[in-house]
């Protein structure tokens, strides 16, 4: 899988802590100017208090290629959130379009019968085109560990709170590593918003049922990714 960032609101840090700084401010917007130390104090300060409006006025698009269909089902789950996905019906699934597990790669017994199977359906999904079924219909045939490739637009509110849910160790490994990569991403542009991303264990307590117990390590990896 591969994540790429291919825009993102230029200054984002600048432009949530201006937008923050409107709210208190009777100057003008062109009048407003904030020095490094002002904006962190003041982004810190709103991001702290649930004034989450202005981080909604940053906007990052990536590009995640060669993630299978079970992780973008997940991820499209999301719903403030703008996606285009690359579409079956127009291309042509090929023996290179699979995600394999890792659990499975690393089992050679089951890595030939995942294998095996995939050389079986892949052959039934050219053997219904070329008896002229369309490809929209073939693909029915095709598991969902066909990868494909998304394009997701998400503001950092909701960035937030995808990485709250998808980037802790109980979310699905595809999805999460995808979720570690947009972070790392994100973070590089925007490190006074995404400076406590990551999953709920990184600020606070963990509300599963049974945490994990390396919390403090949790913490370490995403404070310093
Ligand atoms: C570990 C894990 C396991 C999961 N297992 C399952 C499963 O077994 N089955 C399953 O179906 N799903 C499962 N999900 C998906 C989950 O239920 C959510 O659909 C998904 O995570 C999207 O999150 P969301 O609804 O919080 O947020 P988003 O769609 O990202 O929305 C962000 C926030 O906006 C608000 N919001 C958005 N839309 C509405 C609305 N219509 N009404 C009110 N508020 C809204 C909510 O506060 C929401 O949290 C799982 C998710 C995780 C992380």
């Amino acid at each position: 899988m591969k994540v790429t960032l291919l825009r993102h609101t230029f200054d984002a840090d600048y432009m949530a802590a201006l937008a923050a700084k409107v709210c208190y401010s009777s100057q003008n917007v062109e009048e407003i100017s904030l020095d490094e130390e002002s904006k962190k104090k003041l982004l810190k300060r709103v991001i702290k208090s649930g004034h989450h409006s202005v981080i909604e006025h940053i906007g990052f698009t990536f590009a995640i290629e060669g993630i299978s269909r079970v992780a973008t089902h997940q991820l499209v789950r999301h719903r403030l959130a703008s996606y285009s996905q690359q579409s079956h019906r127009y291309t042509k699934i090929t023996r290179k379009s699979f995600v394999v597990p890792p659990e499975i790669e690393k089992n050679s017994e089951a890595l030939k019968l995942y294998n095996e199977a995939l050389d079986n359906n892949l052959e039934l999904y050219n053997k219904l085109i070329e008896m002229g079924i369309k490809k929209e219909d073939a693909r029915f045939v095709i598991p969902s560990g066909v990868s494909s490739n998304i394009v997701v637009t998400m503001n950092a509110r909701e960035l937030i709170h995808f990485f709250r849910l998808r980037c802790c160790i109980r979310a699905q490994w595809e999805i999460r590593d995808a979720a570690i990569e947009m972070l790392k991403l994100a973070k590089k542009h925007a490190p006074i918003i995404f400076e406590n991303a990551g999953p709920a264990c990184v600020t606070g307590r963990c509300p599963e049922e049974k945490p994990c117990e390396n919390i403090p390590e949790i913490r370490k990896f995403f404070k310093n990714l």
